[in-house]
């Protein structure tokens, strides 16, 4: 469908109102692009191995000498250029001795006992003109008494010159440059071209710069961590106890948790070299050379020990073997193989430490996850009321905060935002201050940034029509007024008719009372409610419905399907489990695509009961807006007045909730 038309009433109206069980966190909040280390590919802070910068001098001096060569070459075959005029008045004067007459061009020679004055030209040279349109040029040549001749240019002359004289030195270039940036003589596979070298990057711990203290609300995690960082600080005590220490620790977590901050803050704490490759730097097009990155990568480690090898992303070659086919995939097999091969070869005590990342614990290979090899798990969740409290405690660091900020009050709006959103939430916030020429960042900046990162940056400029402003107030009214009479639904937290995003042209953000980990069924239903409550006041109020309310109907159902087909809540198929998730087990919620998982009978059985789950919870919804009628009236056209309501002023004006549970 046509972005335009697609009047999406809200993309997210709920996004803040999440817990465990109903994440609504879609694909589209992806792992923000953390930052990589301070040492960039090639950076100061290579391994071994790495050339003195002056062979890039020395291509830049091979190209320029070439070059010389080249204008040398080109100008000397031809001699000085002279107008067609003066040719045509030294060949009057008699004094061109030859000429070599292309279909351009015109070259010879001049020769003449005595240089006339006013030309500075010697008596004797070669010359060379462009040839221009000239018909009697042959008679004249021939009357002055030249010796000329046509020639045919040959196309390849230029052409060598021009095109394949550089090629020929092309992949000269490239060595130079391979070797400048891969180390001399390549790694062990000893390829020219160093493919075969890990490209980890070594960050010594002055380097990472991150401490426990920079990473904040996950304290489990730093305390399991913790013990790690004493054997790398002092191993020989653990030796002496002969305790075995893990020679793996795989971080879990949604994206954004802080896996990749954590582990170089372990670094950074123990004061030992870090290694770190992210998983999809092994996977390259040709197979064996992620094997090799593999070893070459453990080789340096164990030179270096002791020291934290730290495998980003590592479900990237981590992935299960044998489900997918084609040559991509058997590198991948290949490289996984080297890399189970090099962690059963080091020994336990031997100070090398592997730390990896992944979001995907549920597509990693079942051998990675043995004893002996990744044997310790540390989870990452996403942050609690406390958690995000202190990490937006840290991020203000250095950001110069007005007093009435409230991180609580913020805190308490983010339920689901990760360490990463909340970062960019401070971020963002700082860059609205700047745009408003602050000196501060207010509480208003900050709740700005939040909305619009929950719903998609204000969109000003898009001007509605005045029936299509109406038709989306009335819809959104229609979901705050059944959220407000729905005893199992969130509390309305804001309500507005600005646009915004890609496709909201209106939003209803309601939030939790308190953090939440399961929703019961009651709580279930009270939610499909509400995403419908948009659609019914459109039908009830203008009669005819819209386009709006597609992604409202997407969620609705979406739930619906899970408490059949997952949650063991329909009464066709009992507590058969009767899908299967496709995404990550931590994309639950209304976006999460399931698979089915059962008979064709079974799943016409689910479509039928799904169906009747909406058919009620329309129903229901409709039930109260009819009760509501005046009151949706007045939000309404409210809203269309202010564009916007926050719960104060939404709870003035439909009063208290009724069953406030
Ligand atoms: P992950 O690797 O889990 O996807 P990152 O470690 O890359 O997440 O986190 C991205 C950014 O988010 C970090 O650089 C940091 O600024 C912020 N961040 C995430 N979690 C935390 C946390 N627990 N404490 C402080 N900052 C965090
Ligand atoms: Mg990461
Ligand atoms: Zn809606």
């Amino acid at each position: 469908m046509n972005e335009a038309e697609r009047h999406t009433s809200e993309a997210r109206d709920e996004s803040a109102s999440s817990s465990s069980t109903e994440r609504e966190k879609g694909p589209q909040r992806d792992e923000p692009a953390g930052p990589r280390g301070p040492a960039g590919r090639g950076g100061p802070e290579r391994p071994h191995g790495d050339r003195p910068r002056s062979s890039w001098t020395r291509v830049l001096l091979f190209v320029v000498v070439l070059w010389f060569l080249w204008m040398i070459v080109s100008q000397g075959a031809r001699g000085t250029e002279i107008t067609y005029a003066q040719f045509k008045g030294y060949l009057a004067a008699g004094v061109v001795k030859q000429a070599s007459v292309t279909s351009d061009r015109i070259t010879g020679l001049i020769e003449r006992e005595a240089v006339p004055a006013g030309d500075e030209r010697p008596a004797r040279f070669e010359f060379q003109t462009v040839r221009v349109d000239d018909k009697a040029l042959v008679e004249e040549l021939a009357k002055a008494n030249v010796d000329y001749r046509g020639v045919v240019e040959n196309p390849l002359g230029g052409l060598f010159l021009l095109w394949i004289l550089p090629l020929l030195f092309l992949p000269l270039l490239l060595i130079f440059l391979a070797r400048s940036r891969g180390g001399a003589g390549g790694g062990p596979m000893g390829s020219p071209f160093g493919f075969g070298r890990s490209r980890a990057r070594l960050v010594a711990d002055k380097h990472t710069g991150v401490t426990f203290a920079d990473v904040a609300g996950c304290e489990e995690a730093k305390a399991d961590l913790e013990e790690v960082v004493e054997f790398l600080k002092n191993s020989e005590r653990f030796v002496k106890l002969g305790a075995k220490i893990p020679k793996g620790v795989l971080l879990l977590g949604p994206p954004g948790t802080g896996k990749t901050l954590l582990a170089r803050a372990v670094a950074g704490e123990a004061g030992v070299p870090f290694f770190s490759i992210s998983g999809s730097e092994f996977v390259e097009m040709f197979v064996g050379v992620g094997a090799a990155r593999v070893r070459d990568l453990f080789e340096q480690a164990k030179k270096t020990a002791p020291c934290i090898v730290f495998i980003d992303e590592i479900d990237a070659i981590g992935r299960a073997r044998g489900v997918q086919i084609g040559a991509v995939n058997d590198e991948r097999e290949q490289t996984l193989n080297q890399l189970l091969v090099e962690l059963d070869g080091f020994e336990p005590n031997s100070g090398v430490i592997l730390l990896a990342a992944t979001n995907r614990p549920d597509v990693l290979d079942r051998a990675l996850l043995r004893p002996g090899r990744f044997d310790r798990q540390v989870v990452l969740d996403a942050p609690d009321f406390e958690g995000r409290k202190a990490i937006l405690a840290v991020h203000a660091k250095g950001k110069p905060l007005a007093p009435d900020v409230d991180f609580a009050s913020i805190a308490r709006g983010t339920p689901g935002f990760s360490g990463a959103d909340l970062a960019n939430a401070l971020n963002e916030a700082a860059l609205l201050a700047s745009r408003r020429r602050g000196s501060e960042i207010t509480h208003h900046d900050l709740e700005e940034a939040i909305e619009k990162i929950v719903a998609g940056p204000e969109r000003q400029t898009r001007r509605l029509k005045t029936t299509e402003r109406r038709r989306v107030a009335y819809h959104e009214a229609g979901h705050a007024l059944v959220a407000h009479h729905s005893p199992n639904a969130d509390p309305v937290h804001k309500i507005s008719i600005v646009p915004r995003g890609r496709a909201a042209l209106g939003y209803t953000m309601q939030l939790p009372v308190e953090e939440q980990y399961l929703m019961t069924r009651a709580e279930l239903e009270d939610r499909m409610v509400v995403l419908l409550g948009g659609r019914a006041a459109e039908q009830l109020v203008l009669g005819d419905v819209s386009t709006g309310a597609a992604d409202d109907l997407e969620r609705a159902t979406g739930i619906a399907r899970q408490m059949v087909c997952v949650f063991g809540m329909g009464t066709s198929t009992g507590l058969m489990r009767c899908a299967r998730d496709v995404d990550s087990q931590y994309l639950r919620g209304p976006g999460v695509r399931l698979e089915r998982d059962c008979s064709e009978e079974t799943a016409r059985a689910i479509d039928g009961e799904v169906r009747a789950i909406l058919d009620a919870s329309f129903a229901t919804a409709l039930r109260i807006l009819e009760a509501q009628r005046e009151k949706l009236e007045l939000v309404a056209s409210t809203l269309l007045d202010r564009e916007r309501l926050d719960r104060e002023e939404f709870d003035a004006l439909v009063g208290v909730r009724p069953s406030a549970s």
